[in-house]
């Protein structure tokens, strides 16, 4: 079976294969500015581990997932933008995933309004 990470955009730039603005990293998370930004912050937070999206994951990555989250949101402290911030994770290209090894959208900066779209 062919190895998933070998192609996947966010290996390749966990791996530094492939440019990205980092912001941080750690023994399990990477996080770096999305290429398109959609806020005044719009950092992506992905794990290390290659998991394909939060439909994939398993038990066993319930505090990797949790870490993001978590890393999510020292960055939103360190912006200073804690009066009003979004996590996201897009499931499904029915929803918007475009790439498929799990990320925390971080939204922020702006007027987040509700529902989103
Ligand atoms: P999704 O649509 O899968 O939830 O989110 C994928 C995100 O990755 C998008 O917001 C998109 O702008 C971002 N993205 C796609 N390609 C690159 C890239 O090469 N570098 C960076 N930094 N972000 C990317
Ligand atoms: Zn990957």
């Amino acid at each position: 079976m062919a190895d998933a990470t070998v192609s996947c955009l966010f290996c390749r730039i966990i791996r530094g294969e492939v440019p990205a603005r980092k912001i941080r990293e750690d023994e399990h998370v990477f996080a770096f500015e999305d290429i398109n930004p959609q806020a005044p912050t719009h950092v992506l937070v992905v794990p290390k581990k290659h998991v394909a999206g939060l439909k994939e994951a398993q038990s066993e990555d319930a505090e990797l997932i949790g870490r993001c989250q978590l890393a999510a949101a020292e960055i939103a402290r360190e912006r200073k933008i804690e009066h009003g911030y979004r996590t996201v994770l897009n499931v499904g290209p029915g929803a918007g995933q475009s790439v498929f090894h799990l990320h925390v959208h971080l939204l922020g900066g702006r007027h987040l309004s509700w529902p989103p779209g």
